[in-house]
C-alpha cells in the first residue's frame, strides 16, 4: 500500500568515505607514516557511489534478475553489461584512470593476479559475478518519492588529497559529514587530542565545501558518554556512531535511556543528538526455561498455550505439564528478553543473504519507521590490494563477497523504494 508523506518510513544511507589502507584491521600491517605511499583508490570508488544513487533519479528504470545475490538495476542493457563485465569501468573519468595504472587495469581484465611495481602486497585476483549473458530483462516503471541523498562522512586525511571529490560529493546533492581527521579510535588517543583531532577535520572540510560540518562518525563506532561530550563541544550538530551490537570489541557504549527521541535519533542537548546505526532486536518468545529439563523451545502457538490459564487446568492439554514448571526465558534472570543482531551494513551487510537482510530491514522499519545503513567505498571494491600478512578473520572479514556489494546496495534501494533516502541532516530536520 502506498504510504503518505508523512509517515513514509526513512532510510539514510550513510558511506564512511576512508581507503582500504585505512581500516582499523589493517593498522598492524599499514603504518600511518606508510599511507602516503599507498594506492589510493577512494576517489573512483566514491564516484560509483555518487553514480549508483543517481541511477535511481530517473522515474523509469530497467531491472534485470540474476540470481538473489546479484540482482540489480540500471538504465539500460549496455550499462548492466558494463557493470557485470567491468566493474571498474563505468568509472572511466580522469580521476579514476589515474588511480589505476593502466596495466593493472588490463591485468584485470585478464583475471589474472598481479603485483604492483615494489610493493609487497599483491592485488586481488577476483572472480567476476556470475550469470552473465543469461539475464532476464524486466521493464518496471519504479517511482522513487524523491531524489536519494545520502550522507558521506569523510576522512580528513583523504579530504586534504582529494578536495575536488568532497566538493564533487556536495554538489550531487548529498551531506558532507566528518569521519575525523586521522582515523584513530577515539578512546586511543586524549580528550586535547581528540578535539585537535575533530576540529581539524570539521573546519578542514568546511574550508573544503563552504559550508558548515553537522555529522561527525567515529572510527569502529568507538565512542562513549565523554567522547559523545567531546563532540558536541567541538561544535558539531549531531554524532552517528552509536552501534548497540555488543558482541564487537571495539563499538563504543553510550547511556540513552531517558533520553528524549526524535525518531530514530536522541536528543543528548538542546543543540546536539545521536543518530544510531540500526541494529534488529530479536525478542525472545520462542525460548522457555523448564525448572526440570532447563532450556527448551517451544512454538509460538507453545508459548501462548502455555500461559493460558484454562489450559493448566485441563489435564489433557498436551502443553500443560510444561505450563506448570516454565516460566518465558524472557522473564529469566540470566536471559536478556532480547538480542541485538547487527543489521547496519558493512561486512554484515555483504556476509548476510539478501533476502534474510531485506526481511531483517522491513522489520526495522515497522518498529521504528527509520534505518540507519553504513558502508565503506572499499566495499565496491573487488580489485583493491591483498594484504596479505592480515590475519585469517580479518582478510575473511574485510574481503569477503566484496564483488556483490554494488548490486547488493543497488537491490536493497529497489526493493525499499517507498522509503524517504534522506541525509542524516535532513532527518533531524524533518
Ligand atoms: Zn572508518
Amino acid at each position: 500500500m502506498k504510504q503518505t508523506n508523512n509517515n513514509t518510513p526513512s532510510i539514510m544511507i550513510t558511506i564512511d568515505v576512508e581507503d582500504w589502507f585505512q581500516v582499523e584491521n589493517f593498522k598492524p600491517y599499514i603504518p600511518f607514516s606508510t599511507w602516503d605511499s599507498r594506492e589510493l583508490r577512494v576517489e573512483q570508488n566514491v564516484h560509483k557511489l555518487l553514480d549508483l544513487f543517481d541511477s535511481f533519479s530517473d522515474n523509469s528504470i530497467r531491472t534485470v534478475e540474476e540470481d538473489d545475490e546479484t540482482q540489480i538495476v540500471a538504465k539500460d542493457k549496455e550499462k548492466i553489461d558494463i557493470y557485470q563485465l567491468h566493474p571498474e569501468g563505468e568509472q572511466e573519468t580522469k580521476s579514476s584512470k589515474s588511480c589505476l595504472p593502466s596495466e593493472i587495469r588490463r591485468s584485470f581484465h585478464r583475471g589474472r593476479s598481479c603485483q604492483k611495481k615494489n610493493s609487497k602486497f599483491k592485488i586481488q585476483n577476483s572472480k567476476l559475478p556470475k550469470g552473465h549473458g543469461n539475464s532476464k530483462f524486466k521493464t518496471k516503471n519504479l517511482k522513487f518519492p524523491s531524489r536519494i541523498k545520502t550522507t558521506f562522512f569523510v576522512l580528513g586525511w583523504i579530504a586534504e588529497r582529494v578536495p575536488n571529490l568532497v566538493r564533487e560529493i556536495q554538489k550531487r546533492g548529498h551531506e558532507v559529514a566528518s569521519h575525523g581527521y586521522n582515523h584513530d579510535l577515539c578512546g586511543a588517543i586524549n580528550h586535547t587530542e581528540l578535539k585537535q583531532d575533530l576540529i581539524k577535520s570539521k573546519q578542514l572540510l568546511e574550508a573544503i565545501i563552504g559550508s558548515e560540518i553537522y555529522g561527525y562518525r567515529a572510527p569502529s563506532f568507538s565512542i562513549d558518554d565523554g567522547i559523545l561530550k567531546v563532540i558536541e563541544d567541538c561544535g558539531y550538530k549531531y554524532d552517528s556512531s552509536y552501534n548497540s551490537f555488543g558482541l564487537h570489541g571495539r563499538y563504543g557504549k553510550v547511556n540513552l535511556n531517558g533520553q528524549p527521541q526524535k525518531g530514530i535519533a536522541y536528543k543528548i542537548s538542546d543543540s546536539f543528538y545521536e543518530i544510531p546505526i540500526s541494529n534488529l532486536k530479536i525478542k525472545m518468545p520462542f525460548l522457555f526455561y523448564d525448572r526440570k529439563t532447563g532450556f527448551k523451545v517451544h512454538s509460538e502457538e507453545a508459548e501462548d498455550n502455555s500461559t493460558n490459564q484454562t489450559n493448566s487446568k485441563n489435564p489433557t492439554n498436551p502443553t500443560n505439564t510444561m505450563a506448570e514448571s516454565s516460566i518465558p526465558a524472557s522473564q529469566h534472570p540470566s536471559i536478556p528478553a532480547s538480542i541485538e543482531l547487527p543489521w547496519g551494513g558493512g561486512g554484515y551487510f555483504r556476509l548476510i543473504p539478501q533476502k534474510v537482510f531485506y526481511f531483517g530491514v522491513t522489520k526495522i522499519l515497522k518498529r521504528s519507521e527509520a534505518y540507519l545503513f553504513y558502508l565503506h567505498p572499499w566495499e565496491l571494491d573487488p580489485f583493491q590490494p591483498l594484504v596479505e600478512q592480515a590475519k585469517w578473520s580479518y582478510r575473511f572479514r574485510h574481503y569477503n563477497n566484496l564483488h556483490r556489494t554494488e548490486n547488493k546496495l543497488k537491490s536493497i534501494i529497489q526493493n525499499f523504494r517507498y522509503c524517504n533516502f534522506v541525509s542524516c541532516r535532513e532527518y533531524l530536520r524533518n
